[in-house]
């Protein structure tokens, strides 16, 4: 049996697609599966479209999702490596123009005339002066294949006909130079979006004119967003960088791809990155197109973030924001992580918590309505700043925390939120929900004075105004 070679081929215009991403990864899975390779070349014929800035980002963007390639592309063109290379479409183009010779020399594929042909398509062919080729396609002929998404699929010619392969500058059109490609590369399977369907049979063409032998072929489910129309930009965010910004996990947008088109037998949702090469295989493809969840994709981050080691999520904080490894401390991080876990389902809320105890950014959010809140307020926070100058120790330890807590129910007579709300103000700026008798054992006794003083200062100016 042939080694299992499959590849991935993107057209690098614009930044990395969850599509896209999810065709990488159901290829990458498959070649570690089969212990085969998974090769990364690009299609870069449209001159005007294909940029080295979308190439570096895409390559950034497998890299992040640890989605890697055994042979291909580099962002630096020189270190492209493997051996059926080059690996990029524009550097192949007298590989090219050897198979359309070969086909026109056994009349397989003609020069265009654009004098006896008036289509559009030619008319924009010709634009140099040069001729384009056509490929002849059979009239009235069935080409069939089995697809191993989609099971038997059978066109009949009747419904195209010669179409170009070569365009007038030289350069192939995508259905000749993928079919050159897969086959000169050895691929063995093509893994690909839906939308390709009908490109198979040109493909199909291509291989039966030049005797070559095609790959397997599996397409994809397409990939819907909210409103059952193909995922595109206008879904918002739909790029992995746009997730990895919102604080998505790498682990988790893994997670969520697989389950886009691909149902393992037992409804299992939850996948560690690391499992899903032995879970992952071609029987659980399935036809229906897939609707993209964002809300589904942030569970399961939350998810992944919980059972992330601390230690490895403390990683992915600071790459996700890297002003936290200079500013943060990270024991109080590592002691925080426990707490803040629970309570998140993206990085970024994660930072927006480590922010709260960090004194430069301490802020005062303070919705008051009425002198009667501003004096509780106060009341609570000037018992709380005064015991605090008693402590000549760094940290408050909980029992010290809680009979402290205790004083002060006591003098104020306040109980339940008219006595935490006033105090997680004091000690974190803002009446969230984090629990105080966790939380204030962490900070340091002169940052809950710095605090306190800042709110109380805060509140003194409230009652000038
Ligand atoms: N460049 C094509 C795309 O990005 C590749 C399709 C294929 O895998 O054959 O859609």
């Amino acid at each position: 049996m042939n080694p299992y070679r499959v590849r991935f081929a993107p057209s690098p215009t614009g930044s990395l697609h969850v599509g896209g991403a999810r065709t990488a990864l159901f290829n990458y899975l498959l070649a570690k599966k089969y212990s085969g390779k998974f090769i990364l070349r690009i299609e870069d014929t449209d001159l005007e479209r294909n940029t080295k800035t979308a190439l570096a980002a895409q390559l950034r963007d497998l890299n992040w999702l640890k989605i890697q390639w055994d042979e291909g592309v580099s962002i630096d063109e020189n270190k492209d490596f493997g051996p059926h290379g080059p690996y990029r479409q524009t550097q192949r183009l007298d590989i090219y123009n050897k198979y359309i010779k070969e086909l026109i020399e056994n009349n397989k594929a003609y020069y265009v005339d654009s004098n006896n042909d008036n289509s559009s398509e030619i008319k924009v062919a010709n634009k140099t002066g040069k001729n384009a080729v056509k490929i002849k396609v059979a009239m009235n002929k069935d080409y069939e294949f089995f697809d191993l998404v989609r099971g038997h699929i059978k066109i009949n010619s009747n419904t195209l006909e010669d179409f170009i392969i070569l365009r007038s500058n030289g350069l192939p059109v995508y259905n000749f130079g993928n079919a050159i490609d897969d086959y000169l590369m050895g691929i063995t399977h093509v893994f690909r979006a839906e939308e390709h369907l009908y490109n198979t049979i040109k493909q199909l063409i291509i291989y039966e004119a030049l005797g070559f032998s095609p790959p397997k072929f599996a397409h994809l489910s397409l990939i819907l967003g909210h409103d059952k129309q193909k995922l595109s930009k206008r879904h918002g965010a739909v790029s992995v960088d746009a997730y990895r910004q919102n604080g998505i996990l790498p682990e988790a947008l893994i997670n969520y791809m697989v389950l886009l088109g691909w149902n393992p037998k037992d409804n299992t949702e939850f996948f560690e990155s690391n499992e899903l090469i032995h879970r992952f295989d071609e029987s659980g493809f399935n036809a229906a197109p897939a609707v993209f969840d964002e809300k589904k994709l942030e569970w399961l981050n939350s998810l992944h973030i919980r059972k992330m080691p601390d230690k490895l999520l403390f990683e992915r904080i600071c790459e996700f924001d890297d002003s936290l490894v200079a500013s943060a401390n990270a024991d109080l991080i590592f002691k925080l992580l426990p707490i803040i876990k629970p309570l998140v389902s993206n990085l970024k809320m994660i930072v927006n918590y480590i922010n709260l105890f960090n004194d430069e950014l301490f802020k005062v959010s303070l919705d008051i309505q009425t002198e009667s809140d501003i004096s509780n307020l106060k009341a609570v926070i000037n018992l709380w700043y005064n015991e605090l100058l008693t402590f000549k120790e760094e940290f408050l330890s909980r029992e010290q925390l809680a009979s402290v807590f205790e004083l002060i129910a006591q003098e104020t007579q306040y109980s339940g939120k008219h006595l935490f709300q006033p105090l997680r103000l004091a000690v974190l700026g803002t009446p969230n929900g984090l629990d105080l008798l966790k939380i204030i054992p962490l900070i340091k006794v002169d940052s809950l004075k710095f605090r306190s003083n800042k709110v109380l200062n805060q509140l003194d100016a409230v009652v000038r105004t």
